[in-house]
């Protein structure tokens, strides 16, 4: 799956793979690694032998960065080209996808103590798309105005991750699902939305602390919920431009920043009634938007956008003139390989 050959076939979708360092806990156990990352060749390996079984398989991705990678590598050398897409009036999607734990979270939004008003140096990729965004369009003097998003998708249920309400600690009230409406012309919107509109880089953080506050609070009451939802960070850009005849245009691009459920949902579910139905609403999310990828990436006629929310909710942002990216992230550790292999798999499928 090379980039060229994506090129000749018109095919927008791209695949990195991140495997994230041992944590302190991990090292101090002496957890051994299974897990091995050629950045050059963009390659993976999984090796491992035990007795009568002997695991040795090699992965090949558009990119890959290993435990030693850097925020801002990633950034520069993945996100950066599909942010100036969309500063170009494209829509654009980038995932992250893997097990709970493996780094989705830090990769998309990563550490955010901004010393004295300093960019902090483990900022992920929505304050640096951000930035990005800011730092081009003033360097252009153009004429622009942005606003974002933020929702969360658990159970097929849309919450707003931004709406003003307290929230509430008796059958959490405040979570009050919104709808997905179609708009008559093919495509969707959520009623009801809230939308903020962005003046400067710094004050995302503000935004991301709002909604991730609400997302914790929901964890703790809803039993780690965030590891079985999604949360969908949209960046709506216009700018005004004029046509080498004088004529006042609006280009209009979309990023979609989307960090997904935890993968395990999708190989395990729960043994109890309410935790396999759930299992299998997260599955219907998950399994679909690998199918909608594939279909997109195979070129085959129907492509399943209606199949699940989290689809639907992105169609505008798949398929067509739009450029997706899927961030797999994965953990080194022995004890994590039999979801590693699996999310290897299912991100090498989307190629
Ligand atoms: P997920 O969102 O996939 O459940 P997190 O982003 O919460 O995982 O990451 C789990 C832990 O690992 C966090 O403490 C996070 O800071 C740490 N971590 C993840 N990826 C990296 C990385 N590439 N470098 C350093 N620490 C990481
Ligand atoms: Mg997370």
């Amino acid at each position: 799956s090379s980039g060229k050959l994506d090129k000749e076939k018109g095919v927008n979708v791209q695949v990195i793979l991140r495997c994230r360092p041992l944590s302190e806990e991990e090292l101090r156990i002496n957890t051994p690694i299974v897990i091995s990352c050629t950045e050059h060749r963009r390659e993976v390996s999984a090796v491992q032998s035990i007795a009568n079984k002997q695991i040795d398989r090699t992965f090949l991705f558009d990119k890959v960065f290993g435990p030693t990678s850097k925020q801002k590598d990633l950034f520069d050398q993945a996100i950066s080209p599909i942010v100036n897409e969309v500063l170009e009036g494209y829509n654009c999607t980038i995932f992250a996808y893997g097990q709970t734990g493996t780094g989705k979270t830090y990769t998309m939004e990563g550490g955010r103590k901004a010393k004295n008003g300093e960019f902090p140096s483990d900022a992920g990729v929505i304050p640096r798309a951000v930035r990005q965004i800011f730092d081009t369009l003033e360097a252009q003097c153009a004429e622009y105005s942005m606003k974002v998003t933020f929702l969360e998708l658990y159970n097929e249920e849309i919450t707003d991750l931004l709406a003003q309400e307290e929230p509430k600690f008796s059958d959490d009230k405040s979570k009050k699902p919104i709808a997905l409406m179609e708009d008559g012309k093919g495509g969707v919107f959520v009623r009801g939305l809230e939308e903020e509109v962005v003046y400067t880089a710094s004050e995302i953080y503000k935004i991301l602390d709002k909604g991730s506050t609400k997302r914790r609070t929901a964890e703790t009451l809803l039993n780690k919920q965030s590891s079985r939802s999604h949360s969908i960070f949209s960046i709506t850009i216009h700018i005004k431009e004029c046509t080498p005849e004088g004529e006042e245009m609006i280009k209009c691009g979309k990023l979609n920043l989307v960090d997904l459920a935890g993968s395990e949902n999708i190989s395990r579910s729960g043994a109890r009634d309410g935790r396999a139905r759930e299992a299998g609403e997260i599955n219907k999310s998950l399994l679909t938007l690998g199918r909608v990828i594939n279909a997109l990436v195979e070129h085959s006629g129907h492509i399943p956008y209606r199949d699940s929310k989290l689809t639907r909710l992105l169609r505008d942002s798949l398929g067509g003139k739009t450029k997706t990216c899927i961030i797999a992230t994965i953990s080194p550790s022995i004890h994590c390989l039999e979801e590693t292999l699996s999310t290897l798999d299912y991100a090498h499928r989307a190629k």
